[in-house]
């Protein structure tokens, strides 16, 4: 049996993201041939719809680029992330890097200018805080050499 592992949806190249653009994570097809990926977009678990005002996380608030504070959507997609990724007993979390739900390690700073800082996503910091070991879509290679599976 495939172990189980989170993936953000939009990786997947479904249109959740918030400009309802579709992108794809290359090598899909051979993750999927060793590991049940389960789609979350915690964003749109969170009560949000796409496309959506891009939005930037400042310290514990999350406000979008007309100034609203949407925070409350993002805690609970990062909540019902977590019950998912629970659910499904996932050890390893693939998530979209440098997003204020998904990011890890680096997100953009809150001034909708571009700017990275140190910081993570409300859903990946959840997720890593939980035990559940977070990968940027740029470190799949991680994955492939370092996992084990059922
Ligand atoms: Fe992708 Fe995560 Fe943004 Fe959803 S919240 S569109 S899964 S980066």
């Amino acid at each position: 049996r495939k172990e189980n592992i989170l993936i953000s949806a939009c990786l997947l190249g479904l249109y959740c993201r918030y400009d309802g653009k579709e992108i794809k994570l290359d090598g899909i097809e051979s993750l999927m041939e060793n590991y049940n990926l389960i789609p979350v977009c915690p964003e749109i678990l969170g009560g949000l719809g796409t496309p959506r005002k891009p939005a930037e996380r400042i310290g514990i608030k999350v406000i979008n680029s007309l100034g609203e504070d949407v925070t409350a959507f993002f805690e609970k997609g990062a909540e019902e992330t977590l019950k998912l990724a629970k659910l499904y007993k996932c050890r390893y979390a693939i998530l979209k890097e440098k997003s204020p739900s998904c990011g890890y390690g680096a997100i953009y700073d809150g001034t909708f200018s571009g700017n990275l800082i140190k910081a993570n996503g409300l859903t990946a910091d959840l997720l890593a805080k939980s035990g559940i070991i977070v990968i940027g879509e740029t470190q799949v290679s991680r994955l492939k050499n370092n996992l084990q599976y059922n």
